[in-house]
C-alpha cells in the first residue's frame, strides 16, 4: 500500500523537492501540502488539484487517511506546532528543520516518548556515515590534533552554525569526553590569544546558492587531515526524508528517532 504523505513547508526549497519526488514515486501518495497563509496560493497553483493544500495543519489532518506520515522542513516554531498537532493523533512526523533551541529539542524528546517522531539535522546518508566514523579518527589521532569544523551554505540560510556542523561538533566533543557547548568557539575576532587545548572551532560561511559543505579538520604537528562532505543538490536530503517517512510507518513511539536508528 502506498504511504500517504503530508508535506509541511511544501513551498520551501526542501518542501518543493520532497513534493516533486513524492509525486514521481510509486511508493507515496502526496495527500496534502501545508504552508504559510502568504504561500498557499502559490502552492495551489503549482499543485493544480493534485492534493489538498492548506495553511491550517490541524484542519487538514482531520481529512487525512490513517496511514498518513508528515514531513516538515520549515522553521523551529512551525515544526514545534506540527509536533503538537500530530501528538495523540497517530500520524508519525519526520522533521528536518534545524535551529531548535536546547529547550525545544528537550520538548521534542519528551513528546517522542508517546508519539512517533523523527528528527535529523541532516538527512543525507553520507553525513551520517561520516558521523559514525569520526569517533574512530578522533581516538586514533589522539589529543595532539586540534579539531575544527567549517561549514558553507547559501545566503538564505537563517541559522548559524548549521545544525549539521553542531551535530558533527557534538560527535567530536563526545569522542574526547568534552561537552560541545563548553568548548565550542564560533567567533574569533581581535586579539584572541592562543588557541586553548580544549576547544572546537565551528565556523560558518554564507553566500550564493551553496547547498551545503561541511569540513572537519584535524590539525596536528606537521600535518593536517580534512574530511569534507559536499551536498550537490537538495535531492539527497529529500530522499533521506522520504526514506525516514517510510521507516516510521507503524513504528512505536519511545525515543526521538534519527538517521542512525534507521541505518542500524
Ligand atoms: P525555506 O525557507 O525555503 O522553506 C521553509 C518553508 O516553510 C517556506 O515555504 C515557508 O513559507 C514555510 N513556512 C513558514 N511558516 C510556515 C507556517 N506557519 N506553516 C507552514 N509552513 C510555513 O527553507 P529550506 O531551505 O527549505 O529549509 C527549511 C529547514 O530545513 C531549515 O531549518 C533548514 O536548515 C533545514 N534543512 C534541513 C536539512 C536536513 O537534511 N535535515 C536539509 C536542508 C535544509
Amino acid at each position: 500500500m502506498k504511504t500517504s504523505l503530508v508535506v509541511v513547508g511544501g513551498n520551501g526549497r526542501m518542501g518543493r523537492t520532497i513534493c516533486d519526488l513524492a509525486l514521481q514515486s510509486e511508493r507515496f501518495t502526496l495527500s496534502g501540502v501545508v504552508d504559510s497563509p502568504s504561500s498557499v496560493a502559490e502552492v495551489s497553483l503549482r499543485m493544480m488539484g493534485k492534493c489538498a493544500v492548506s495553511d491550517n495543519l490541524d484542519d487538514l489532518l482531520t481529512r487525512m487517511p490513517e496511514n498518513t506520515v508528515l514531513i516538515d522542513f520549515t522553521a523551529p516554531d512551525v515544526s514545534m506546532h506540527s509536533a503538537k498537532a500530530v501528538c495523540g493523533k497517530g500520524f508519525p512526523l519526520v522533521i528536518g528543520t534545524t535551529g531548535f533551541s536546547a529547550e525545544q529539542l528537550g520538548e521534542l524528546e519528551e513528546m517522542a516518548r508517546t508519539h512517533p517522531l523523527f528528527w535529523s539535522s541532516n538527512m543525507s546518508i553520507g553525513i551520517n556515515v561520516l558521523r559514525k566514523v569520526l569517533p574512530d579518527l578522533v581516538k586514533a589521532l589522539g589529543p595532539d590534533y586540534d579539531m575544527e569544523i567549517m561549514e558553507i551554505h547559501h545566503k538564505h540560510k537563517k541559522d548559524s552554525p548549521s545544525g549539521t556542523a553542531l551535530t558533527l561538533g557534538r560527535t567530536l566533543a563526545d569522542a574526547r569526553g568534552w561537552e560541545l557547548e563548553k568548548v565550542r568557539c564560533s567567533s574569533r575576532d581581535g586579539i584572541i590569544g592562543e588557541r586553548p587545548e580544549e576547544q572546537i572551532g565551528v565556523q560558518a560561511l554564507r553566500g550564493g546558492d551553496v547547498v551545503g559543505v561541511h569540513t572537519v579538520y584535524f590539525m596536528g604537528p606537521g600535518e593536517r587531515i580534512e574530511v569534507s562532505h559536499h551536498a550537490h543538490s537538495r535531492e539527497n536530503f529529500a530522499r533521506g526524508a522520504l526514506r525516514a517517512a517510510e521507516w516510521m510507518v507503524g513504528r512505536k513511539a519511545g525515543k526521538l528517532y534519527s538517521v542512525p536508528d534507521m541505518l542500524a
